[in-house]
């Protein structure tokens, strides 16, 4: 492995475990310690020693490649008391104080191993309510909201992340437009992203442009009405100041859950790329597209179809065996995951591809790819998930599901998510050869960084090493992409690469949406064709200087191109930010 400096101090500080002499292991340790206990998995299903440990150099030969990373429990998990390995989690919230305390009990505990917490607050009466035992008035979703956002600021996650939350509430519940308001003071409730759930009949209101009713959960009974309008522009234009709520497209996820004939979907995780039904899990693994290129900076480049094939295979039964290794925080949980066996591979890297390929991110040749790539990784998935099942069988709830209609029998019941990989692209990232987080283009190529209060000027490695290589690398130069926040219009950067090296503000938000749309897959896609079964994680950004109605017509895309829901950020738009291109600081 060929860390770059941020992975080894991130990696020091929270992944590296002590081992008992007293001394931290090497990440090249820490490797074999997760290949271990996720290879060791395979004695349960009739594998001999020689077989285990062939399996087990093949998991670490992934990870040491830097060609695959689990989501980041796995690393702090595997093989330690705790021993909880997922990053996504749902739990239901019931209309009762005793159901919403223990709800809170339970999501304290999943962050406590690293984990995320989603919940759907629809289930609970709206403020005002009556209270039959206390003859009191109920307070409503977004007050309890607030004391989740409470309990989880006093725990730290996995000893030293803070828990992340996703926070949802169905838009025909009568407390909407304060729900949609709860964050637009942007220092409160910071354990949370929200999104508000659309559901089709709202939609079909927008379009018509009438009301849609409100109904009070409790006894589901209409308590009045709203113009569908008036809802969804007070929603663009809170994304718009604040980038909160996002939205989530509830009815369309349950439609195209290849699970739907055992579950109802409510919420989704966190970062929102894995809808999830109530005590659901998932664990996740993003494959490098960076190292997957032959011939790479040159017109015969091409991707590396065989090699990724395999590795999206290995990887697959590596997810899969996460499932058995893991120590789960709930008897619920443990069978749910059991039952359902959910896994989500990803990817990571994808903005490293394209420069390999000489492809811009903002191209059609760029979105048809992505489409392409995804696709062929979820063949690859199924292909081992229905491998495994002639061997281990398909999962408990299998009979009924989409798979079954279709005649595929397979092992999990969702194969495939796109996750921001916040941590684990840095892991996978090399110095010469960076790693982008998720399917998001670059932020900046030459940035600067604030670091505990000191600004450091960063290039991007891969920038930085064509730069070189053809001769036009110059401090000078790198500091005249990093004042305009990009190369475009620096003329001493060649024009070919001006174009090619798209950073995320030279992208137009449609451009963004419709990459996010390529890998996700539209409506109506048969199960073994969607490329993603789950969702995808993105963020849509704006220059500052965007207006209330570039952000609707974002929302309104996302609708119409098929994807589960939608994030946006308008730069500037917060406070506090980590990374700011030059010219903003
Ligand atoms: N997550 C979390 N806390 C964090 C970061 C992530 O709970 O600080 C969870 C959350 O459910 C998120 C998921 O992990 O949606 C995946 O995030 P990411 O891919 O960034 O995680 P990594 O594995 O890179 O740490």
């Amino acid at each position: 492995m060929e860390l770059t400096h941020i992975a080894k101090t991130v990696m020091e500080k929270r992944y590296l475990r002590m081992k008992e002499d007293g001394t931290r292991e090497t990440p090249d340790e820490m490797l074999r310690r997760v290949a271990r206990v996720i290879a060791a998995v395979e004695e349960k299903y009739g594998a001999s020693k020689k077989e285990i440990r062939a399996v087990e150099e093949r998991f670490y030969q992934l990870m040491d490649r830097q060609d695959f990373m689990p989501n980041s429990p796995t690393f702090t998990g595997a093989g330690t008391a705790l021993g909880q390995l997922s990053a996504c989690f749902v739990l239901p919230v019931g209309d009762s104080l005793p159901e919403i305390y223990e709800t809170m009990k339970q999501a304290a505990l999943i962050h406590q191993t690293g984990g995320g917490t989603g919940f759907a607050f629809s289930r609970l009466r709206p403020a005002g309510d009556v209270v039959r035992s206390s003859q009191g008035v109920a307070s409503g979703p977004v007050s309890f909201l607030r004391v989740y956002n409470a309990s989880t600021e006093a725990i730290k996650q996995g000893g030293t992340r803070r828990g992340a939350n996703m926070g949802i509430l169905r838009v025909d519940h009568p407390d909407i437009l304060q729900f949609i308001e709860s964050k637009a003071d942007i220092t409160q409730i910071t354990n949370f992203n929200i999104s508000v759930a659309i559901t089709d009949a709202f939609m079909e209101a927008l379009e018509k442009g009438t009301e849609y009713e409100l109904i009070n959960p409790r006894n589901g009974e209409v308590t009045g009405k709203l113009s569908a309008k008036l809802v969804w522009d007070k929603l663009v234009e809170n994304a718009w100041k604040t980038g909160e709520p996002g939205i989530v497209f509830i009815d369309r996820i349950n439609r195209r859950n290849p699970n739907n004939h055992v579950e109802v979907i409510e919420a989704t995780n966190p970062c929102g790329e894995q809808p999830l039904p109530p005590y659901g899990s998932c664990n996740l693994g993003s494959i490098n597209l960076a190292n997957f290129v032959k011939n790479p900076y040159t017109d015969r480049a091409e991707v590396d179809w065989e090699r990724l094939g395999e590795v999206a295979r290995t990887a697959t039964r590596f997810l899969d065996n996460v499932i058995d290794a893991n120590k789960y925080p709930l008897p619920q949980i443990a069978e749910k995951a059991l039952r359902d066996r959910r896994i989500g591979l990803g990817i990571m890297g994808w903005a490293e591809m394209l420069v390999q390929m000489g492809l811009p991110y903002d191209s059609e040749e760029a979105v048809a790819l992505g489409n392409r790539v995804m696709t062929f990784i979820k063949q690859k998935a199924l292909e081992e998930s229905m491998a495994l099942a002639e061997v281990r069988g398909p999962y408990p709830e299998w009979e009924g599901s989409q798979w079954h209609k279709a005649g595929l029998k397979v092992r999990n019941a969702t194969l495939t998510t796109v996750a921001p990989t916040g941590t684990i692209s840095l892991f996978a990232a090399r110095p010469d050869l960076p790693c982008s987080g998720g399917i998001e283009p670059k932020f900046a190529l030459v940035f600067t960084r604030n670091q505990a209060g000191a600004l450091m000027l960063d290039v991007d490695g891969q920038f930085a090493s064509i730069a070189r290589r053809e001769g036009w690398y110059s401090d000078e130069l790198m500091q005249q992409v990093a004042d305009r926040g990009t190369a475009r219009g620096v003329s001493g950067v060649p024009e070919k690469w001006q174009r090619i090296f798209a950073t995320s503000h030279d992208i137009t938000p449609e451009w963004h949406v419709r990459m996010q749309a390529a890998f996700q897959g539209g409506d109506g896609l048969p199960v073994d064709q969607q490329p993603v079964d789950a969702a995808v994680s993105k963020t849509i950004n704006f220059p500052h200087h965007a207006t209330v109605e570039d952000v609707g017509k974002s929302y309104a895309l996302a609708w119409q191109l098929g994807l589960k829901g939608i994030t946006v950020y308008r730069d500037g738009s917060r406070a506090s930010q980590v990374l700011t291109t030059g010219d903003k600081t």
